[in-house]
């Protein structure tokens, strides 16, 4: 089976008013998992808030303290950077966040469900080891691949990003740890604009121009990604599950259809059937039109179902 981990609070966070990053995003992905009849088909676990130590084991100890510390009044709005603000309920959702895809490792890493989806926000792929970045606060699939490491869940994890935009903090928070495998296709240039590793030993970065297909990208995988991940070994797949690489997305370029994400999707259970039993644990980042964000999760969904 299944499982989806979400919480009421993960709709309580909010960053300023008109922001794409914003509540509406678990109603859309909700409406979607109603409409294609999906709700009755998944488990939805119990999960509590991630301890401290689960967020020192990839962040500086100064920035998490910051973070910790921080006492929001009801109503204010506290900037982390230019584009990242949060509420009274950012800290609580962020930590439940951690939380929710440390406890769906660590049940389909011991069969309890064959794979899992964290609906979740904020996101976390651009949070780095010292400081929040483009609406993120903590790096959680890093963090959860070096929690399931030190928990000796896995010995080895790959981490699949697909978000439209790089994952600059996964990548900073694991670089240096020879255990995490890391993919990350974006357009290319687009924020965050930041310098990314090009021959990295665990490492594969695959820049995308302004207005490439699903059609394209998935060739691409096919050809250069797939045989890539079949060469290395892995028992864990961690997806930063993105979707902002959709055609309708207000915040970047690239032409995904929404039936690409299926064929994806269907793509990489296959890879983990091949490489690592079927576990798969894939967690909400982008996606910022919800009619399309909706149907992608969805679609996203039906293939982690049909596994
Ligand atoms: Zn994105």
């Amino acid at each position: 089976m299944t499982a989806l981990y979400t919480h009421p609070i993960f709709k309580m966070h909010n960053n300023t008013i008109s922001h794409p990053e914003c509540p509406e995003r678990i109603d859309s992905i909700i409406n979607a998992i109603e409409k294609n009849n999906l709700m009755n088909q998944l488990s939805f676990p119990h999960f509590e808030k991630a301890m401290k130590e689960d967020i020192l084991i990839g962040h500086d100890q100064k920035y998490v303290e910051d973070i910790l510390s921080l006492s929001i009044t009801s109503g204010q709005q506290h900037h982390l950077d230019t584009d990242t603000s949060i509420n009274e309920h950012s800290v609580e959702a962020a930590l439940l966040g951690l939380g929710a895809i440390n406890q769906a490792v660590r049940d389909v890493c011991s069969k309890k469900y064959k794979n899992a989806f964290v609906l979740a926000r904020p996101p976390g792929h651009h949070a780095e080891k010292d400081s929040a970045m483009g609406f993120c606060i903590f790096s959680n699939v890093a963090l959860a691949a070096l929690n399931a490491l030190k928990r000796k869940f896995v010995k080895k994890v790959l981490i699949i990003d697909f978000d439209v935009h790089h994952g600059n903090g996964t990548e900073n928070v694991i670089e240096n740890h020879e255990d995490i495998y890391f993919f990350s296709s974006f357009q290319h240039p687009l924020y965050p604009n930041r310098s990314f590793n090009k021959n990295h030993p665990r490492i594969l970065n695959l820049p995308l121009k302004s207005g490439t297909t699903g059609k394209e990208y998935l060739e691409v995988w096919s050809n250069d990604v797939l045989p890539w991940m079949h060469k290395i070994d892995f028992d864990l797949i961690l997806i930063s599950a993105g979707m902002d690489a959709h055609r309708l997305d207000p915040l970047a370029n690239l032409n995904f259809e929404t039936e690409d994400f299926a064929k994806l999707t269907k793509s990489i259970v296959n890879l983990s059937k091949d490489k690592c039993q079927g576990k798969i644990v894939s967690n909400l980042e982008g996606g910022y039109h919800l009619e399309a964000l909706g149907e992608s999760i969805a679609t996203h969904l039906k293939e982690l179902l049909d596994s």
